[in-house]
């Protein structure tokens, strides 16, 4: 059966396909559809589907199935990896039960991230085999395949889909899901199970030795093809294998050419291809994973071979494209260079900078922060939608997940006297805020603070979170307080606030940056387009003619607010939130009754 589905679907369709008895993420750009879409296709099937706080414990969460009997996949991005990389690594030498895929998303070019990583780096670190699929269908089959090889080698096995593959739709051959396999039942071996030095170091010999019959396995993958032509070669990675084989159509080039989609990468046929030619290009995106695999062997079998790779024909940074790839080509066979001209649309599109929504009470938490706290305070930042509110000068430094309060605790213990309030969001904040929260407690920091609570994970697509009491699958379940929690983990000022209500919100503040120990302020508001979505209606606002031209509403930034002529006007963006009525000078800006 073919359906036309989003990579991401295909990987849950794939897991569906395998018998999958848990599934865990963490939300993140561009892997959070696996999650979604196995919550709507799951059914009648009998399987465990969460949101998880963070990537380690999604990991944690995953590998426990798996020992009980249960296929399980932990889902994240690149950076997740980050997170999970403790029990990532250790999972190598403990081993699986039943099959235990981590699917982890990377995201060349950063399109939603901080920075641009290449989880094959992590899956040789660790000695995991990785799966790095071309297209949709690729990265349905590689789902089943990997939690096969997962069971036959008793090791975790990565997927790492890449944003375009994550993204894109294609037609995919399918069949339907199938209940859980296997028996579940937890089997006591804390020789395999418990990682003291005594067990771990057999257990690395272990995984050392099962090496070479997994790249034995992997050598003779469907996704590893060698086509030996021309004495010029190719080998290309992942989805850049797709670009090669339509570049070398389209210059029409008779060249040798493997694809490598498993790893560790193929060394027969990487050998078998060095001997064959003179001249080697390797495309892979981001890290040299498989160059220097060529450069080594090339020393031992064609010591002459010329390799041609990255820095000088292939970028180590970025995505490629069927352009880029076409015109290494081009350049190492003397052909004329295609030049890339803007796209047409993007010729007619302004610039546009990413901006809160209309209506954002991040916006209005922000103003009122800035107004209590003023220019010459600190604020550190973290990584959500807040992040957008860098040009209302309240977000001085964004690292990682949960970071800005460890920051702020550094900044004010590396010396810092002036104010300092960090900002981060509610699912963060429980992602890997409280760690934080609890240091700076326990090291009595002078910092404040602000949970920016909208209720939802937004940026990712609005998953819940501990704080919503649903679960990914809808079911009502604890609610966690923010304020309970905050007081527990050692806050001694913890103020509530409603940011569309500016001058409670700025009292607030005050009271938070007056405290002389570590205080904690809450900002809540649900996500506006949440709220609409969910049938809230927003209240209508207008400028009236005592408008004096000043522009401090516009100044606030609310994509609804214009000037228009030598007035504010507001736009049918509105979404009602009332704060620019509360800003203005002249009380020009009314809602509309009736
Ligand atoms: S009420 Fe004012 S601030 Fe709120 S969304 Fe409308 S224009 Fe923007
Ligand atoms: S703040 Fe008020 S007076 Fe100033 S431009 Fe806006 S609507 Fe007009």
């Amino acid at each position: 059966m073919r359906e036309y589905l989003l990579g991401n679907t295909a990987i849950a369709k794939g897991l569906l396909e395998a018998g999958i008895g848990l599934a865990a993420g963490y939300p993140g750009t561009p892997s959070s559809e696996i999650i979604e879409s196995l919550v709507e296709l799951k059914g009648d099937l009998p399987l465990h589907i969460e949101w998880s706080v963070n990537e380690k414990v999604a990991l944690e969460v995953a590998a426990g199935a798996s020992w009980t009997g249960a296929r399980a996949a932990a889902t994240m991005k690149h950076v997740g990896l980050n997170v999970a990389a403790d029990p990532f690594m250790t999972l190598a030498y403990l081993g699986v039960g039943a099959g235990l895929l981590v699917i982890c998303a990377d995201d060349p070019f950063c399109h939603s991230s901080q920075n641009e990583q290449d989880s094959r780096r992590y899956s040789q670190f660790a000695s995991i085999p990785c799966l790095d699929p071309a297209d949709p269908q690729e990265a349905r089959d590689m789902t089943i395949y990997g939690l096969e090889l997962s069971e036959r080698f008793n090791i975790p096995v990565m997927l790492r889909p890449t944003t375009r593959v994550s993204h894109a739709r294609a037609d995919v051959e399918v069949n339907g899901g199938r209940p859980p396999t296997g028996e579940s039942h937890f089997v006591k071996n804390p020789a395999r199970r418990v990682a003291l030095p005594s067990h771990a170091r057999p257990l690395h010999n272990e995984l050392l030795a099962k090496q070479p019959e997994i790249e034995e396995e992997l050598e003779s993958c469907p996704w590893n093809q060698l086509t030996l032509k021309g004495e010029t070669g190719v080998i290309a990675a992942g989805i850049a294998g797709l670009y090669a084989e339509e570049a070398l159509m389209d210059l029409d080039l008779d060249h040798s050419l493997l694809r490598v989609g498993g790893y560790p990468a193929p060394k027969r046929l990487i050998r078998r291809l060095i001997e064959h030619v003179s001249r080697l290009l390797v495309v892979e995106e981001l890290e040299p994973v498989i160059e220097e695999q060529v450069l080594m062997l090339a020393g031992e079998t064609n010591p002459s071979l010329d390799i041609l790779g990255k820095e000088e024909h292939i970028p180590r940074w970025g995505e490629l494209d069927l352009l880029a790839v076409k015109n290494a080509l081009a350049r190492m066979n003397g052909l004329e260079i295609e030049q890339r001209g803007p796209l047409p649309a993007a010729k007619m599109l302004p610039p546009r900078p990413p901006a809160l929504c209309p209506g954002c009470s991040h916006r209005a938490t922000y103003y009122a922060m800035r107004r209590v706290f003023g220019k010459k305070a600190i604020y550190p930042s973290d990584i959500g939608c807040y992040t957008m509110a860098v040009g209302m000068g309240t977000v001085d430094t964004c690292l990682c997940m949960g970071a800005s309060i460890s920051i702020a605790s550094g900044i004010r213990f590396g010396g810092e006297g002036e104010g300092i309030c960090a900002s981060l969001g509610d699912s963060t904040f429980l992602h890997s805020g409280m760690t934080g929260l609890l240091n700076a407690a326990y090291n009595q920091a002078r910092i404040t603070v602000t949970i920016l609570d909208n209720s939802t994970t937004a940026m990712t697509g609005h998953q819940p979170h501990p704080g919503t009491g649903v679960t990914a699958t809808g079911q009502t379940t604890v609610q966690i307080s923010l304020e309970a929690l905050a007081r527990a983990l050692g806050a001694g000022l913890v103020e509530s606030v409603d940011p569309n209500d500016l001058e409670g919100t700025m009292e607030g503040f005050q009271r938070a940056r007056d405290y002389p120990g570590l205080s904690v302020v809450i900002a809540r508001q649900p996500c506006v387009i949440k709220a609409r979505r969910g049938g809230a209606r927003p209240r209508a606002f207008q400028v009236s003619d005592e408008c004096q031209g000043c522009r401090i509403c516009v100044e606030y930034g609310c994509p609804a607010i214009e000037f228009d002529g030598e007035v504010a006007r507001i736009n049918n963006l509105c979404t009602g939130c009332g704060v620019c009525a509360q800003i203005c000078p002249a009380s020009a800006i009314k809602e509309v009754k009736g």
